[in-house]
């Protein structure tokens, strides 16, 4: 059983110092039975009491991670039902299928759009993480050769599924070093399925006919000793399936029921054959509360809004999207080219550039450091006014590459023109557009 508050509270030192980030050791200790904090927040916890913490301090889903190294994905690990309470942690790894009764050019064509389809947006690269190899002609050759191309010609991490322990076995044999994650035990092969797992230290999908059964099987496989774990209900229509995440999700938190304490995987294309309605569902599962989503194919018009949509939700709600202090060129700018400041909040960044960028005018972007904020907000916070815009621009060495004098400050902190103009002695101030869309009418026009 968790511990609870209180029962945290007693084996904290009760100095109050807030070095965890909270006023009292009681409250730390109420953030860690809710789940909300991590031990580790606190430095004074001694080893004795760190070994009695220990179960109530492991996050209540469990952290799994499938594949090595740079392209290894961590699921599960969350705290929260809702992104608004803190954030959400770990975003749900998409995979893509590969069947053992493709031919050689299909598989080969699945991988290479699994390559191709990565995009950049607000300075992060978004692609997909897995691979699912599936066992259908149930002829472990052919199996284990499809598995083979999948790790020759591509980093991603490897889910390998089939229900037989042999094949598994097979699959093992040619991807066992990346860690795949072997899908699935069931209640059938649990004991065969498990030893594999053992054997290999690989994360391990259960399969069952419903929740009830899910924690049957998750306990026999912790006691056996196996602790990393991904769900799988069995559910494949969207309403029950979509049910299974809710109750398991729930069970794991609120009611900290360590049987379901694992992230899930899921497979939309096993609930219908509309490729529109399969992106849906996935989507569905982006938000609620899928570890890992396996599509039956990739294409951009469907990947890319799953993609956008799990960084946007993954995204802490806490923290904005910031980009770095300093001087951006765009265009190639030379001595002549305009110089305009904006903040650093990662969208107001990538808007005023991209409308840099596309006009073709070079230019100079300074970017300052307001915390995040946009223009009008950090104005607003007092974080984006002349009395640090001028030190930043001074300090920012652009006097060393553009030779006129001329500053285009945002249509938005217009109000600063004036205070710039004492705190940049010798700097002409120019308003420049309230909205990015009018940046290129404006550049194309500038004069030096
Ligand atoms: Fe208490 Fe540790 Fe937090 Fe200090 S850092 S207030 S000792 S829980």
């Amino acid at each position: 059983m968790p511990l609870t508050g209180i029962e945290i509270f007693k084996l904290l030192p009760k100095t109050n110092c807030g070095e965890c980030g909270v006023p009292t050791c009681l409250a730390f200790a109420m953030n860690l039975a809710a789940g909300k904090a991590e031990l580790s927040a606190c430095p004074y916890v001694s080893d004795e009491a760190k070994a009695q913490l220990a179960e109530a301090s492991a996050p209540p889903i469990r952290p799994v991670t499938v594949g090595v190294g740079d392209t290894a994905i961590k699921v599960g690990g969350e705290t929260v039902m809702f992104r608004h309470e803190k954030r959400f942690e770990n975003p749900p790894g998409l995979a893509l299928l590969i069947s053992d009764t493709m031919d050689d050019a299909e598989i080969d064509g699945r991988l290479e759009r699994f390559k191709q389809l990565q995009y950049e947006r607000v300075g992060l690269n978004l692609r997909p993480e897995l691979v699912a190899v599936k066992s259908e002609s149930d002829d472990a050759g052919k199996f284990t050769a499809a598995v083979s191309r999948v790790t020759k010609n591509s980093d991603a991490g490897i889910i390998l599924m089939s229900s037989k322990p042999d094949i598994l076995a097979a699959g093992l044999k040619e991807c066992a070093d990346r860690k795949p994650l072997i899908y699935s035990a069931t209640r059938d092969n649990l004991d065969s399925v498990a030893d594999l797992a053992k054997e290999h230290s690989c994360p391990v999908a259960v399969k069952a006919a419903n929740v009830d059964e899910l924690v049957e099987l998750t306990t026999k496989l912790t006691e056996a000793g196996i602790n990393d774990i991904v769900l799988d209900s069995g559910s494949r229509t969207v309403r029950q399936a979509f049910e299974d995440q809710v109750v398991i999700r729930s069970s794991a938190l609120a009611k900290k029921f360590r049987p379901l304490g694992f992230p899930t995987i899921v497979f939309p294309f096993e609930m219908t054959d509309d490729p529109m309605k399969k992106a849906l569902i996935a989507s569905m599962f982006v938000a609620k509360y899928a570890g890992i989503i396996v599509l039956s194919d990739f294409q951009g018009e469907s990947l890319f809004p799953l993609l956008v949509e799990r960084m946007n939700i993954y995204t802490d709600p806490q923290r904005p999207l910031v980009t770095t202090q300093g001087i951006y060129e765009i265009n190639n700018p030379d001595e002549n080219s305009p110089v305009l400041v904006t903040t650093n909040f990662s969208l107001t960044y990538f808007i005023v550039s991209g409308e840099i960028e596309s006009c073709k005018v070079p230019s100079y972007l300074l970017v300052m450091d307001t915390e995040g904020l946009s223009v009008m907000t950090a104005w607003a916070a007092g974080k984006f006014v002349a009395d640090l815009i001028g030190p930043f621009v001074k300090k920012s060495g652009i006097e060393d590459k553009a030779k006129h004098h001329k500053l285009i400050i945002p249509g938005y902190a217009a109000a600063e023109s004036g205070g710039l103009e004492e705190e940049l002695p010798g700097w002409e101030i120019l308003v420049g557009p309230r909205d990015g869309a009018h940046i290129p009418a404006y550049l194309k026009s500038w004069k030096p």
